[in-house]
């Protein structure tokens, strides 16, 4: 790790971690990081996972329901809608100025109607807020037969994954950089060519951008260690970020970073605070 500045003041080394980026997608980046380790990438997943918030229904109140699914089930479906998450507007509620209460700023209200036979799907949910929507309008939520209504008010709250795992952003992964060590030996590849993945050759050789391409290359490792050898960089990662649609995969970064900046602060608070008390 690179020491980048000692911040006397707070009694603080700062450490800079390398960032490459490699791949862009609109739910899904990944990334180059080096001069870091395990355990401050797994820091960093497990705050994108557990402490970045997003929105998600958390109240339901049933007016009718004729369904065959009871209230429980369906608000628990109701729940597991992604929804898109502006950070800059909400307020987690305990947090926010109302005091838990419920305002505009820290909750969005839902209402949904439907009647007859047919399938009520999650783009039938009515939002009071135009930029709080589901990601995905498709998800079936119940069916209706004839006669059968359905009419309830949902209401979506921000929250994180560690107090339930519907507020989770997305999903986030690592491994260590590989290393591909490829020998061209075209009668050796005839003799193993079967026990590779169809794809992993292309022109009558080990492609090495295709290996690395959705991490081909853990299916052909071990097969012929002549003609692929898989070395991994101790401290390079890749890292990947995939959203579920609520907030955009870099917002999940820097937002998890904020949080991860946050604790360390309040941690050196509270050793300090211990050493004046010791005094
Ligand atoms: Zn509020």
């Amino acid at each position: 790790m690179i020491l980048v500045e000692k911040r006397e003041e707070r009694g603080v080394e700062e450490y800079k971690m390398e960032l490459k980026l490699i791949e862009k997608t609109e739910n899904n980046v990944v990334l180059e990081l080096s001069n870091t380790n395990e355990s401050e990438i797994n820091t960093l997943r497990r705050l994108i996972v557990s402490e970045v918030p997003t929105m998600a229904i958390e109240e339901v109140e049933f007016i009718k329901n004729d369904s065959a699914l009871f209230d429980e089930i369906l608000a628990h479906r109701l729940g597991l809608i992604p929804l898109t998450t502006d950070l800059k507007i909400f307020n987690e509620r305990d947090k926010c100025k109302c005091e838990g209460k419920g305002c505009p700023l820290c909750q969005v209200e839902f209402t949904l109607v439907a009647k007859g036979k047919s399938t009520v799907y999650s783009s039938q949910l009515e939002s009071k807020d135009e930029k709080t929507l589901p990601v995905f309008g498709n998800i079936p939520l119940v069916k209706l037969l004839d006669n059968q209504e359905l009419e309830l008010i949902a209401v979506a709250v921000l929250g994180r994954g560690k107090t339930h795992m519907k507020f989770a952003p997305g999903v986030v992964y690592y491994h260590h950089k590989p290393i591909l060590k490829i020998t061209h030996d075209a009668k050796k590849l005839e003799q193993f060519k079967d026990k590779y993945p169809k794809t992993a050759i292309v022109d009558g050789k080990l492609d090495e951008k295709t290996l690395l391409k959705d991490n081909l290359y853990e299916a052909c490792e071990g097969i012929c260690d002549e003609l692929l050898k898989v070395d991994y960089e101790k401290n390079k990662f890749i890292f990947h970020v995939e959203s579920f649609g609520q907030i955009k995969p870099m917002e999940m970064i820097t937002v998890a970073l904020e949080k991860f900046n946050e604790k360390i602060d309040d941690f050196v608070d509270a050793l300090k605070d211990k050493k004046s008390t010791k005094k």
